[in-house]
């Protein structure tokens, strides 16, 4: 990680501010969980690095410890150790477990104990890209091909971005369930987050302004148009087509048989009014695509008219979801009972998530993927942009949304080569920089705070946009640090201390800055850099592991030094010795360790 200095990139990231808003391909959302669920009681424990907790009682911000249990009381909150509350506010990881429940949810971000009609709500405020890989971990199945998760990912933030004030009288911007997009907690695959990573912002794009977009699981061989399912909704890129892909994989048929008396009591508790004898049910009309939109019971000489989305939604809260699969269907009355035969899952518009996975297993792009069932959409993360694009370094690759990336390339070629030199690599590695458009979009994305000018996880490297780069230095000085860290990375052991990671970058960088005053213990040191409070305190625990891997280099070796990185560990005694005298290179000895 780079860090610059606070009031440097101030300037910068104001004159990114208005970009970034206009477009906002990157936000932080807050999402209501354990909706159309009744909390009322909730067990809380840290899951982790914690940055605050508090409450606020009359407004008065007071510190609390969890674990604690919270209870929703007359307008506020009542803790376990007896505090009341109006709300309570944790920053950081943390396991939520509504009473009775076994599991529960655990997550990193702003939490928010409230009440609301007497009841508890949680909500949850986390960065856009991460809420992209839990809606996505939750609405695509892990399985599928890389291609059509990546076609979701896009889909799912698009949609997310779209509706982010569908809730916002109540508070928050998006519920967890599937009324907005039904989120998976817990630990996301491996394809997932590459697929939202890959995606990074981008959401689709219809004559300058973002899509309105839709998705169900499988469409049953032809989608539906969308102003025949929820009038006032239409767009050129939402109407009903033939969908040769998902029918390959078998037609997506079901049944259902429901007993008229059921029905009568479904019936019953919508007070809708049915003829004491039912002789006959039909579909009377259809929508061009074939799916039903009015039923009609009749008997007794009555007809009573239902349509056909009502009478799903009255069946399938009163029996279980997915009694009805879908409105595309035929249903016929035999014996009191109906008998529905119907194909496809969902509502049918927008992508087909069966198609899509079997377009990306006959080797279709993303790309191929959205303009098949968003036609005449366009990618990108802005609405000018054509969204990620790839070019070529020496032997790395850049990724970025804007076209003039030649400076960049040439000084990446320059930063890839000189680390190289100076950090041979063991295996071959081949780096991969993406360039985020806007500040925040990197915040979203890196989780990282926007003073930072650059983020490596494994030979992925994150850059702030160029604008920012090049007002704090020079954009190959950046590059030089963050491959030396892929390098490092490529060998290191998992268990190898950041101390380590990070000072062995900055020795070899050449690049230690700064006196290390009052020096850190060792022990501290990794939780600086892990997570530093302040840019200053960032740059004096980078300078300190700068010196100290510096002395390790220069008495042991660079060779040495590595292997204590593959190893994981530097021998106690090694360390011992380099705290008790003074360090050749740095000139200075870390004045904690005598
Ligand atoms: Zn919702
Ligand atoms: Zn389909």
């Amino acid at each position: 990680m780079r860090r610059v200095l606070i009031c440097l990139l101030m300037v910068a990231v104001g004159e990114m501010w208005a970009f970034a808003q206009r477009d906002a391909s990157a936000r932080a959302l807050t999402v209501e969980v354990f909706s159309g669920r009744r909390v009322s009681s909730l067990n809380v424990t840290p899951a982790g690095k914690t940055e605050s907790m508090r409450m606020c009682a009359g407004c008065q911000a007071r510190a609390v410890t969890a674990p604690f249990t919270a209870k929703p009381r007359g307008d506020g909150v009542v803790l376990s150790s007896g505090n009341k509350a109006r709300e309570v506010e944790l920053d950081g990881a943390f396991r939520m477990k509504p009473e009775g429940e076994t599991e529960g949810i655990g997550a990193a971000g702003v939490w928010r104990l409230i009440t609301a009609h007497g009841e508890m709500r949680v909500l949850l405020t986390l960065d856009s890209e991460r809420y992209v890989a839990l809606a996505l971990n939750g609405e695509a199945g892990a399985n599928e091909p890389l291609e059509s998760l990546k076609a979701m990912a896009v889909v799912v933030r698009t949609y997310a971005l779209e509706n982010a004030d569908r809730h916002k009288s109540e508070g928050f911007n998006l519920c967890d369930s599937t009324h907005c997009q039904a989120l998976r907690f817990g630990e996301t695959p491996a394809a997932v987050e590459r697929a939202v990573l890959e995606t990074a912002g981008e959401t689709l794009w219809y004559g300058g302004r973002r899509a309105t977009v839709f998705y169900a699981q499988n469409c049953g061989g032809r989608s539906e148009d969308a102003s025949q399912v929820w009038p006032g909704v239409a767009a050129p890129y939402l109407r009903s087509h033939i969908d040769p892909w998902c029918t390959r994989h078998g037609a997506a048929e079901w049944d259902a048989e429901i007993p008229m008396e059921k029905v009568r009591g479904v019936f019953r508790s919508e007070g809708w009014i049915l003829p004491e004898r039912i002789d006959a049910v039909r579909v009377v009309e259809r929508t061009d695509a074939g799916r039903a939109e009015l039923l009609e019971f009749s008997g007794a000489g009555a007809r009573v008219p239902v349509t056909a989305g009502s009478l799903r939604f009255a069946l399938d809260r009163a029996l279980g979801w997915n009694e009805l699969r879908s409105d595309w269907y035929t249903v016929t009355l035999s014996d009191g009972v109906l008998h529905f035969k119907g194909r496809g899952y969902g509502h049918g518009v927008g992508l087909c998530q069966a198609g899509a996975a079997e377009m990306a297993a006959e080797g279709h792009a993303a790309g191929e993927i959205l303009s098949f069932y968003f036609p005449g959409t366009r990618v990108g993360v802005t609405a000018q942009d054509r969204g990620w694009e790839s070019s070529h370094g020496a032997g790395w690759t850049l990724w970025t949304t804007v076209a003039s990336s030649a400076d960049l390339l040439r000084e990446g070629d320059v930063a890839w080569g000189k680390a190289r030199a100076l950090y041979p690599p063991r295996v071959p590695t081949q780096p991969e920089v993406r360039q985020l458009p806007t500040t925040e979009l990197f915040r979203q994305t890196t989780s990282e705070p926007g003073w930072i000018l650059a983020s490596t996880r494994g030979a992925k490297i994150f850059l702030q946009p160029e604008a920012v780069l090049t007002k704090s230095g020079s954009e190959e000085e950046t590059l030089l640090h963050e491959f030396l860290h892929v390098l490092v990375e490529s060998e290191a052991s998992a268990q190898a201390p950041l101390w380590l990671r990070e000072g062995v970058v900055e020795a070899v960088a050449g690049a230690v800055r700064g006196q290390a005053e009052a020096a850190m213990k060792i022990g501290d040191l990794d939780e600086a850099l892990a997570r530093p409070v302040n840019d200053a305190e960032s740059q004096r625990a980078h300078a300190q592991a700068g010196k100290l891997a510096g002395a390790l280099i220069d008495r042991y070796g660079l060779e040495q030094v590595r292997q204590w990185l593959r190893a994981g560990s530097v021998p106690p005694g090694v360390v011992m010795t380099l705290a008790q005298s003074p360090g050749q290179r740095a000139g200075r000895v870390p004045s904690t360790h005598r």
